[in-house]
């Protein structure tokens, strides 16, 4: 079997996924890049069908023409999105893309998320891109001209797809996990920081600190 460790642990990243609500049954995929040829990525209805609990086998290996090379499974339309990433800079590496359910409230508004936690700030901002419906080939546009216009910037990043969920770029896979459950921490803190600024209990402060960005 191609990539089985690689195929094991996005196997096991996805059910993680799923069980910390970082996507739901409505969706989710998770791609990543193995070399010049060949991503693996998880199949169609991964969530609907599965509820995330795959096979590493179920684990497509696809080549930059998304052709099946190996693995039990049909591709997802959104693979559109993934190969935008890809395609545009060699330092992407893994793209995760969910319905993680506090980020959904910002991008269901759509609304820019505010970056508040220090373990986001390598973030920078994290935008809500414009609507286009799931899996349309203008979708896949608008997250390629927001990714062009990071330049080479495009490490730990993550925007919202308005009404629909979040894409996450990251050089790793575990980095680009890392990178999710810290978008959702945010999530939460931001949602509970606008609500208690709004109700008078406290101003929310997007204080200019000296983060420390190294890892
Ligand atoms: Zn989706």
């Amino acid at each position: 079997m191609l990539y089985q460790q690689e195929r094991e642990r996005l196997a096991e990243i996805v059910r993680t996924m799923f069980d910390r609500f970082e996507t739901n049954a409505a969706g989710g995929n998770v791609s990543v890049r193995m070399n010049d040829k060949h991503i693996i990525m998880t199949p169609t209805l991964m969530s609907q069908d599965h509820l995330c609990d795959i096979s590493p086998y179920q684990i497509l290996v696809v080549d930059m023409d998304e052709n099946v090379i190996e693995g039990d499974g049909r591709l997802t339309r959104e693979i559109n999105m993934h190969m935008a990433c890809f395609k545009t800079h060699k330092d992407i590496g893994a793209v995760i893309h969910g319905h993680a359910r506090e980020s959904m409230v910002f991008a269901t508004m759509g609304m820019e998320m505010p970056n508040l936690t220090e373990a986001t700030q390598k973030f920078g901002r994290i935008p809500c891109l414009d609507f286009y419906p799931a899996c349309s080939p203008e979708l896949a546009e608008e997250v390629k001209t927001y990714v062009e216009s990071l330049g080479d910037d495009v490490k730990s990043k993550a925007m919202l797809l308005k009404q629909h969920g979040v894409l996450v770029l990251d050089t790793t896979l575990n980095r680009a996990y890392d990178s999710l459950e810290r978008l959702e921490y945010n999530a939460y803190i931001a949602y509970k920081s606008m609500v208690f600024d709004r109700l008078g209990i406290h101003n929310m402060e997007v204080e200019d600190y000296e983060y420390n960005l190294v890892e």
